[in-house]
This record gives structure tokens, C-alpha cells and sequence, in this order.
């Protein structure tokens, strides 16, 4: 099966009835670009940058170079394909050496955006060496866990600051570089015109929204049976994120979990989904799933699906759709 697969990976990703897809990979460092690349990927979707902080001896963080160098490999490395590169996520189930974190409710506490914003210094380092990556190819800025309008526009005006000081430096970086949410809380799904008035893309967070919506920690196996990516409540904030983002005219990817799971490919490519962003050892299975959609039936069948509040109907529906 996996030789079959590995034939898919020059096939372009385009359903049966002739719709385009566009299949990204999910990487954690520089090195995991050669393993997208032979997955077939068209970019990065998401690179999740904490990895380039955690586990570091003597509690030094990566400077503006070291990272620039980083960035630069991923970027170099997809020679020409775009690398989505995520702001610093670290906290709750990512914790960083040098942060002393005690709080009681990690998942809701100072992480991602929010330990970025208390920390600018070390936030415009890394957009600093984002940027300066920029020059080297096609580079798209992602930020985690944003769920206020002054978090969007505060990480907007560091953005700014840090072109600014570049550009006075005579330092060359792409003025035109996108800049993107992550949609892993209820609260950003629900206002999402509020951060489409402010950002170019967006790429929903699964495994976060689950936990947010649901209530659930991601890593606490005690409640681990709670988490269910099929709960009515949670397929409604991203069929309603996919649906608001496309009508605004903005790119939209799923990059959690479910964007690798072949059992919902389906499901969300007839919720309008056409970018999907997972680990590239998933990614030929998936483009499989594609190539045998038929979205003229798949389409009108998860409408139908969205309208149901019963968890067995809708298992049900998703596990018809897999031989529609
Ligand atoms: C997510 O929350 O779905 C996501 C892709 O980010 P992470 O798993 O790194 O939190
Ligand atoms: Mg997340």
C-alpha cells in the first residue's frame, strides 16, 4: 500500500470532479523539509517554531542570527515553495527551559501570543529573523492563540517596528510578507471578521479548538475520551471559520490534526476546505482521498451533516462519506 501511495507523489492533488487542492506539511525544524518535499508537499504550512527554543542547555534562547539561520534553511530547503512560519507557541504543553511557568491552568494561561506580547524584546528578535528569512523565498508569518482585536493589532505594530528597523539598517526583507492567525480559540471562530478586517490568512488549530471548545486539557489522559474532533459544537466553528474566511476572499488551511486524519478528509473538503496542512507522513495517504472525491456529492451530504446535533448521526454520516 505505502509503494502505492508513494507513486501519488508527483500526482497533483485535484478531486475527482477537477477542484484543485493544496497539501502542506506540518514541520518542527529545517531538517524535517527534505521529508515534506518527498511527501510531495507545496509548502510549509506550518513550522512550528518553538521546537528552536525547547530543550536548550543553560536556558539561552536562539538569537536573532541562529534563527534567521534556521529560517532561512526551511526556506531554502522548499527551494521556492511557501514556508508558513509560526510565532514562538510555547507554554501549556510546550514549555520553555527559561520560562518559570507555575500556573495552575497552563492551557489558559501566558502562552503563545500572550507570553510574545509580555516579552517583546524577545518577540521582535524573532520577527527580526523571520523577516530577514523573507529575503531568501516565499515566507508568510503565522501567530498562535490570538483572540483579541489588540493582540492582533499590537503583534501588527511589532511587525511594523521590526520592518522599520530593518529597512533603516539597509537590511532586504519581502515588504510584502503576509501575515496570518492561527484559529485555535472558540472566541477568534465566532469574531473571525474582526481578525479578517485585520490579516491575510488563517489557519485553524484543531487540537487547540478541540481543547477550548470542549473544555478538555490536550494532554491530560483523564479526559482524553472527551476529546472528539466530531462533536456538533466543533465541526460548526470550523465549518463557519472555513466558510467567513473563503467569502472574504482569504486563504483558509486546517493545520491541526484533523487536516492528516484520512477518515476526515471528506468532511472537510465538502465543509469548502482546499488547503490542508498535517505531518508529511500523512500527506500521500490523504492526497488518495483526494483524488477520489467527488465534491458534487460530497458537498450537498455534509450540508446536511452541519445540520445534525446528534453525535451517532453525524458518525455515522462521516463514515458514509468515506464510500460516497
Ligand atoms: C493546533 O492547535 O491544532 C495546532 C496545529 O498547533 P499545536 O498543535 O502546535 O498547538
Ligand atoms: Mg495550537
Amino acid at each position: 500500500a505505502r509503494k502505492r501511495l508513494l507513486k501519488l507523489k508527483k500526482t497533483p492533488a485535484i478531486t475527482k470532479d477537477g477542484t484543485p487542492v493544496t497539501l502542506l506539511a506540518n514541520i518542527e525544524l529545517p531538517e524535517d523539509c527534505p521529508g515534506a518535499l518527498d511527501a510531495g508537499a507545496a509548502g510549509v504550512g506550518l513550522f512550528r517554531s518553538e521546537f528552536l527554543f525547547m530543550g536548550r542547555a543553560g536556558h539561552k534562547m536562539p538569537g536573532e542570527d541562529e534563527q534567521f539561520e534556521q529560517y532561512r534553511k526551511a526556506v531554502l530547503a522548499m527551494k521556492g515553495r511557501p514556508v508558513t512560519i509560526r510565532t514562538l507557541d510555547i507554554g501549556a504543553d510546550k514549555p520553555l527551559d527559561t520560562t518559570e511557568h507555575n500556573a495552575l491552568n497552563p492551557a489558559l494561561g501566558l502562552r503563545a501570543i500572550r507570553y510574545c506580547l509580555a516579552e517583546p524584546q524577545m518577540f521582535l528578535t524573532q520577527l527580526r529573523a523571520i523577516l530577514r528569512a523573507s529575503a531568501y523565498g516565499k515566507v508568510r508569518i503565522l501567530i498562535p492563540m490570538l483572540a483579541h482585536a489588540f493582540e492582533i493589532d499590537q503583534s501588527l505594530n511589532m511587525i511594523r517596528q521590526a520592518k522599520e528597523e530593518l529597512r533603516d539598517e539597509g537590511v532586504k526583507f519581502d515588504e510584502a510578507v503576509e501575515v496570518g492567525a492561527m484559529i485555535e480559540i472558540p472566541a477568534a471562530a465566532l469574531a473571525l471578521p474582526m481578525f479578517i478586517r485585520r490579516l491575510d490568512f488563517f489557519s485553524i488549530g484543531t487540537n487547540d479548538l478541540i481543547q477550548y471548545a470542549l473544555a478538555i486539557d490536550r494532554v491530560d489522559y483523564e479526559v482524553a475520551h472527551l476529546y472528539n474532533p466530531l462533536h456538533p459544537a466543533v465541526l460548526q466553528l470550523i465549518a463557519m471559520t472555513i466558510a467567513t474566511a473563503k467569502k472574504a476572499g482569504k486563504d483558509v488551511a486546517v493545520c491541526g490534526e484533523m487536516a492528516g486524519d484520512v477518515k476526515l478528509t471528506r468532511l472537510l473538503l465538502g465543509m469548502g476546505l482546499r488547503e490542508f496542512s498535517m505531518h508529511p507522513a500523512q500527506l500521500l495517504a490523504v492526497k488518495q482521498e483526494i483524488l477520489n472525491a467527488d465534491l458534487p456529492a460530497i458537498t450537498p451530504y455534509t450540508r446536511k451533516i452541519m445540520r445534525s446535533m446528534e453525535p451517532n448521526e453525524i458518525a455515522r454520516a462521516v463514515e458514509q462519506l468515506q464510500v460516497m
